[in-house]
């Protein structure tokens, strides 16, 4: 097996977009977002457990005043979405008049995305986006306008940065797809 490639339970993963590739997509993210968030105070909502990596690096690039909060939903079991979305740790900060900005890892259907907005917009914020670092356009199931889609993929199982496969691969800095 050559060294890059690797095992996560039952399956193997190759090497797919470097973590330069990343924090590149994520350098051009950050310019946008001081350039439209300016003067806003806008309160980042990351999406976990995903979005943890994400986040971070994103954060750090901000240089306008900004709040950060947590929100933990599941709709994945194993390699595929169950189109049921939970939220299993609410947001506490109050959101009304607030600018929201959601950060999600990858869009894949966009259930989750389509709940969140749905949920956070019936709660008064002033206005939300989604930042995303990945996208998967050929499997929304929704019409969704996200105006921060960093990087497009074909329809691949990703792991690495954040993302798991039943648990595992979260720890690599680069993104690995599915054999
Ligand atoms: P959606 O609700 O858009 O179908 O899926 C969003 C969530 O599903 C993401 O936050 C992520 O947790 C998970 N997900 C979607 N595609 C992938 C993938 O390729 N790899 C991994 N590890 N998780 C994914």
């Amino acid at each position: 097996m050559p060294e890059s490639i690797i095992s996560l339970h039952d399956k193997q993963f190759a090497p797919y977009l470097p973590y330069e590739q990343l924090t590149d997509a994520i350098r051009i993210l950050a310019a946008r977002l001081n350039e439209d968030y300016a003067g806003k105070q806008p309160l980042f909502v990351a999406v976990l457990n995903g979005s943890f990596m994400f986040a971070a690096d994103l954060m750090k690039r901000l240089s306008i005043p900004c709040e950060v909060a947590f929100i933990r939903v599941a709709s994945y079991e194993g390699t595929g979405s169950t189109g049921k979305v939970r939220e299993v740790l609410g947001l506490q900060e109050d959101v009304k008049g607030r600018h929201l900005v959601l950060l999600e890892d990858i869009v894949d259907t966009g259930h989750t995305i389509r709940y969140l907005l749905d949920m956070l917009s019936s709660r008064g914020a002033a206005s939300v986006e989604v930042a995303c670092l990945l996208i998967k356009p050929e499997c929304l199931q929704h019409e969704l306008n996200i105006r921060y889609a960093s990087i497009s993929i074909p329809n691949e199982f990703v792991v690495g940065y954040g993302l798991d496969y039943d648990g595992l691969g979260r720890n690599y800095p680069d993104v690995y797809k599915a054999l």
